[in-house]
């Protein structure tokens, strides 16, 4: 296994991202940066804080907590988890004392359990915006009714978050684009869309929010 990038590292990779962002006419701190650090060590996470970044998405339920709850982690009691994966129901109660951000929120079920273990909980919705299967997220057109149905819960609905199709260009931007269109219809402040492969499309349609991992803090061993 490779060595964790150290603060420095990824404190230069992230100046090369938002140095892209601006070349994009965007204001790189008005797009809010979350290091994606799952299937890593703790290490990175400390690293990625380190180098200014407070966000941090995980995927995986017993590994978030698992670094949360790390000696290195408890000491920096800023850190802000978002939970970025495809979510079990039976996750959310161990989640629940950590999340800042439910990211995927794809159906009513998931958030009926999300605002009995933390009310007022703020959330993501998910939307499918790539028509693939294997992506969670509900149908666009599910996306306004659930955030009302949401929003009846005492949930802080607060944005929409999608994955685009692999390969970025011109498909990831037009999935990225109905996005941004469902975001400014119902009228959300969060568009959290784009990845390593895809940043750049992202930004350029309209992303509040990126999740980066492999840019930031390098290649993930394979699982
Ligand atoms: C893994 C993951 C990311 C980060 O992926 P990279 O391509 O390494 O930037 C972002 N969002 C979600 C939902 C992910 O699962």
């Amino acid at each position: 296994m490779t060595a964790p990038p150290t603060a420095e590292q990824v404190g230069e990779r992230l100046t090369v991202v938002r140095g892209e962002i601006a070349d994009l006419g965007v204001d790189p701190h008005a797009v809010t940066i979350v290091a994606v650090t799952k299937a890593l060590e703790v290490q990175v996470v400390v690293a990625a804080h380190d180098a200014g970044l407070i966000d941090i998405g995980e995927n995986y339920a017993q590994e978030l907590v698992a670094k949360a709850e790390s000696p290195e982690v408890a000491e920096r009691p800023d850190v802000r988890w978002h939970a970025i994966g495809r979510l079990q129901r039976n996750k959310v109660r161990l989640l629940a004392p950590y999340i800042t951000l439910w990211q995927a929120v794809d159906r009513l079920a998931l958030g009926t359990e999300i605002a009995r273990r933390s009310a007022g909980a703020r959330v993501l919705v998910q939307v499918n915006v790539s028509g693939e299967d294997q992506k969670g997220g509900c149908a666009p057109d599910e996306a306004a009714p659930l955030v009302e149905e949401l929003r009846e819960l005492g949930l802080s609905v607060e944005g929409l978050m999608g994955v685009a199709s692999a390969g970025g260009g011109a498909t990831a931007a037009a999935e990225f684009a109905r996005l941004r269109g469902l975001v400014d219809t119902i009228g959300l402040p969060i568009c959290s869309m784009g990845m390593s492969g895809d940043y750049r499309e992202a930004v350029a349609e309209g992303a509040t929010m990126l999740r980066l991992g492999t840019v930031l803090v390098g290649e993930r061993p394979v699982r």
